[in-house]
């Protein structure tokens, strides 16, 4: 790509990484900052490397965050002896809008996949099985997705709970299969919590 100068076709290539990016948004979105006022560009900037630098994982759900316990899991007010399984972030913020939810979260930073070379171990089930021997826990919903890999990861953590004696649930389907969890609307993600079943 010599159509442009060096810096501008840097910034096109950079931008052209970020998924669901091709190279012509790329391109439209690497004029438009080029013609942000530059205190603007230095706020995005800034925003990129504070935000990769600083967010961590909480110690204790394992969602991002930039303290060492995310506010979730500090909130005292919050029901501690439930805690819903997600795979994503993304998943967490989609129940979290709902505002309903009152339990606590453990997001396992992906699914078994197979097919992937993606195994329990490569998720952070391990350190879910260590909360619920150390924490009093009375529930764990599994609202991992409705895809085949979310799938086998809710039969996998429901055969791993089940010897403990704690309640273990899978959100109900209705969610579409497949489906993303953060692009599902309120309506239904309650519903699909409301209708859990025991496993
Ligand atoms: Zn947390």
């Amino acid at each position: 790509m010599d159509y442009y100068s060096k810096q501008i076709s840097k910034l096109i290539e950079e931008l052209s990484r970020l998924p669901g990016i091709g190279a012509k948004s790329a391109q439209r979105l690497a004029f438009h900052i080029l013609n942000m006022p530059p205190e603007q560009v230095d706020e995005l900037a800034g925003a990129l490397t504070d935000a990769r630098h600083n967010i961590k994982y909480c110690q204790e759900c394992f969602t991002l965050t930039d303290t060492d316990i995310c506010p979730i899991c500090k909130n005292k007010a919050r029901d501690h002896k439930t805690i819903m399984v997600v795979e994503t972030p993304r998943d967490l913020t989609a129940y979290e809008k709902t505002g309903k939810y009152e339990g606590v979260y453990h997001v396992l930073h992906g699914a078994i996949s197979p097919m992937l070379g993606i195994g329990p171990n490569e998720i952070r089930l391990k350190e879910l099985m260590s909360r619920l021997t150390k924490e009093d826990i009375e529930e764990v919903i599994i609202a991992t997705n409705s895809s085949l890999e979310g799938e086998t990861t809710a039969m996998y953590i429901s055969k791993l709970i089940k010897p403990t004696g704690i309640k273990v649930s899978r959100i109900a389907s209705g969610v579409p299969v497949g489906g993303d969890l953060e692009y599902i609307d309120e309506v239904t993600l309650l519903r699909a919590l409301e209708g859990r079943t025991e496993l």
